[in-house]
């Protein structure tokens, strides 16, 4: 079974992209699993080594938004995209918008070793 750990990566990890173009969330999310049984709504990728996503774990504790208290936001700015199902979407033709930014992310991590398991948010 796939651990929460590389479901993370699944879901998260694209450190050699994005390929600089207006598809990639239609290519990506269904490339990565995501538009299996729904398209899942939202989705951030982050484009930046997994040492460097793996370390976010050590950086500062903050609250999640579910009320946890296992997130942790980047010290730095990280490239990512964000992808966001279309209004006029229609499963099982899932259409997203690409969005490129340099933001902050916050991850919940646990686990020995403590891992990335959920992202929360950019800011
Ligand atoms: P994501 O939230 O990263 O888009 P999923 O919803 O598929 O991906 O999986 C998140 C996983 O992380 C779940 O197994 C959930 O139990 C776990 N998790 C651990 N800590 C938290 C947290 N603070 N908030 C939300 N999910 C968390």
């Amino acid at each position: 079974k796939e651990s929460r750990a590389m479901k993370f990566q699944r879901q998260h990890m694209d450190p050699d992209g994005p390929s600089n173009n207006s598809n990639y969330c239609n290519q990506m999310m269904r490339r990565r699993l995501m538009t299996e049984g729904r398209c899942k709504p939202v989705n951030t990728f982050v484009h930046e080594p997994l040492v460097d996503v793996q370390a976010v774990c050590l950086q500062g504790n903050i609250t999640c938004k579910n009320g946890q208290p296992n997130c942790h936001k980047s010290s730095s700015s990280m490239k990512i995209t964000d992808c966001r199902v279309t209004s006029g979407s229609k499963y099982p033709n899932c259409d997203y918008r690409t969005s490129q930014k340099k933001r902050h992310i916050i991850v919940a991590c646990e686990g020995n070793p403590y891992v990335p398991v959920h992202f929360d948010a950019s800011v």
